[in-house]
């Protein structure tokens, strides 16, 4: 199963993911999850995405690509895996199919968390306080002031995005503003049609 989590900042898509990963034993490719490495790791990508990730701006495209080209190819992601805040341009997305059509594979569904706007920061803002109250580092791009620019790159650039899948026939909205556990059973509901 490969599956693509779409949806603005603060929509719920690594929460998803990560009970997907549980009970579909795939791995989460997070491209934010995989910056943040970089950037802890000081790598050369790392030095390079940290201010563009300070701002709330989108990292480029070729280095975004070229992570989770050299992701896929991993041995856990043999039986698929849940993109994460992955693709988030057109040529990102492009990129994808190419990736995919290159090694035989396809991709079997696009899901988005719709989310109402107003409820964003509010979650944002409870994810630094979690983080802190659990004695976790806070990311530098969980405030108010970040997050409006996280979501007009949102806007901008990722998007279309929804417009593009649809028209390949591979998206299902799901109700982001539900209880956790109810789009859990949502996105399942989707994955059953997928492989039925
Ligand atoms: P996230 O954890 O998905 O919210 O990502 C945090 C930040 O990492 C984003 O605000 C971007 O700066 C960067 N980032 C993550 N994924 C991508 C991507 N697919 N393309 C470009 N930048 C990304």
């Amino acid at each position: 199963m490969r599956l693509i989590l779409l949806g603005p900042p603060g929509a719920g898509k690594g929460t998803q993911a990560q009970r997907l990963v549980e009970k579909h034993k795939i791995p989460q490719l997070s491209t934010g999850d995989m910056l943040r490495a970089a950037v802890a790791a000081q790598s050369p990508v790392g030095l390079k995405a940290k201010a563009v990730m300070d701002a709330g701006e989108l990292v480029s495209d070729d280095i975004v690509n070229a992570i989770v080209a050299e992701r896929i190819d991993q041995a856990d992601c043999k039986a698929g895996f849940i993109l994460d805040g992955y693709p988030r341009t057109l040529a990102q997305a492009d990129a994808v199919e190419s990736m995919l059509s290159e090694r035989k594979l396809k991709l079997d569904t696009v899901i988005e968390l719709v989310v109402d706007d107003k409820a964003l920061v509010g979650r944002i803002v409870k994810r630094a306080d979690d983080a802190k109250a659990a004695g976790l580092p806070v990311r530098k791009d969980d405030n108010p002031q970040v997050f409006d620019e996280r979501l007009r790159e949102y806007y901008k650039k990722t998007a279309p995005l929804t417009g593009y899948y649809y028209a390949k026939k591979l998206l299902t909205n799901v109700d982001g503003m539900a209880s956790i556990d109810d789009v859990t059973a949502q996105i399942e509901a989707v994955l059953n049609t997928v492989s039925a």
